[in-house]
């Protein structure tokens, strides 16, 4: 039976006015409300659980928020590293996104507190239990309201939310709608970090070993229903040992933190970029030639040449020898097989010299050449 029903009964017209002062009727929209908010909270849960990114997740929990109260600033603290610390800083004034570092190198001075107050708590309550100079780095933010973001691991995040926009204080009902929509966001954003850990090196961010692999079996699909033309990429740094063995173990961990980000930046968005072993790093070029994946190699190999690391005194040169492969809808071969191509490449930069690019299908016209000589 619905309530339409139960509202047309002619029982119910007939002592309509003993409901209503009774307030069976204000009990019912309340109650009609309130499971129109529980439907929309898991919809919304359903959608947040659908982003991969801890922006995409922030970005989408604002734009719910709005629909009920604008915040004059929110900043998320979150530690991305699992076994470490890695703090980022997520900011937000007036809806907009914006660059902001606060001076907080680790959650751990917080794990005592929210372990008392697992929810939405007043920033005041934090004051009160928390020291001052702890404190400190949070102050510019203004703070009124204080969320965990918590999980396998403990405090993975804390959200801060500043006064609304509109000056007035935050009710009940928006304090209980916040609460519960941060459960959920919590355990995305958990997720999120979890996921990152499982497809990244930890030490570069660069994709892992893994994840290259399968998104290369993905490509060599996506090559056999399309025809499209994919290049493999595999790089080396030059005499690293002797390297590592001059400058000690640090510096060439340096060398490689600053490789991943020059080839970071050199390289297309859409290019698969990821530390395959040690000193190694292979790229996905989808929708690249050979003579496309040449040009490219070359880039890099440039880019990593012109590069300078500073390590203590030290002003440190390294150069990378790059392997080359392609695929095209004729010659489709296994991820196996074109890694093992790439690799030969990589072996003829390392032969002629090193610091320079060899395509597969050049090396083979190479040997070609030298037989008929
Ligand atoms: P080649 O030009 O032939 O590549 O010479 P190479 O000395 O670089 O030879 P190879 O690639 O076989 O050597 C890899 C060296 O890289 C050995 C190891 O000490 C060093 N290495 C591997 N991973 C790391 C790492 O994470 N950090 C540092 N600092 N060194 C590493
Ligand atoms: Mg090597
Ligand atoms: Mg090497």
């Amino acid at each position: 039976m619905d309530w339409d029903e139960i509202a047309r009964n002619p029982r119910t017209v007939e002592n309509y006015n003993l409901l209503k002062e009774v307030g069976i009727l204000d009990y019912v929209d309340q109650q009609k409300d309130e499971i129109k908010d529980n439907n929309n909270l898991l919809d919304e849960a359903y959608e947040l659980f659908q982003k991969e990114t801890v922006d995409e997740i922030v970005e989408y929990i604002l734009w719910r928020l709005a629909d009920k109260f604008i915040p004059s600033s929110v900043y998320i603290i979150l530690n991305e590293g699992i076994m470490v610390d890695k703090i980022k800083t997520i900011a937000y004034q007036s809806m907009q996104s914006v660059e902001k570092n606060l001076d907080i190198s680790s959650l751990q001075p917080f794990e005592e507190f929210f372990k008392t107050y697992t929810g939405t708590t007043s920033y005041l309550i934090l004051k009160s239990e928390m020291d001052e100079e702890t404190l400190k780095p949070l102050e510019n933010c203004y703070p009124e309201i204080i969320v965990p973001i918590q999980g396998f691991s403990g405090l993975y995040g804390i959200m801060l939310f500043g006064e609304k926009i509109l000056g007035e204080e935050y009710s009940p009902k928006e304090i209980t709608y916040l609460n519960r929509l941060m459960r959920f966001t919590s355990i995305s954003i958990q997720n999120s970090i979890h996921y990152d850990h499982s497809v990244k090196d930890s030490k570069t961010g660069l994709y892992n070993h893994n994840f290259f692999m399968s998104r290369l079996n993905e490509e060599i699909a996506r090559s056999k229903r399309n025809h499209s033309v994919f290049s493999v990429m595999v790089m080396d740094i030059d005499k690293f040992k002797h390297f590592n063995d001059t400058y000690g173990h640090l510096a060439g961990d340096e060398v490689i933190l600053n490789i991943a980000d020059t080839l970071n930046m050199t390289l297309r968005e859409g290019d698969i970029l990821s530390r395959f072993g040690g000193e190694e790093f292979t790229v996905l070029l989808p929708d690249t030639t050979p003579e496309q994946s040449w040009k490219a190699a070359e880039r890099l190999r440039t880019a990593v040449e012109a590069m300078d690391t500073y390590y203590g005194e030290h002003h440190l040169k390294v150069t990378i020898s790059i392997g080359l492969a392609s695929i095209h809808p004729y010659s489709l071969g296994t991820a196996e097989e074109l890694m093992t191509r790439a690799d030969d490449a990589l072996y003829r930069s390392k032969e002629n010299g090193r610091n320079r690019s060899t395509h597969y299908r050049s090396g083979l016209l190479n040997q070609a050449l030298d037989r008929e000589e």
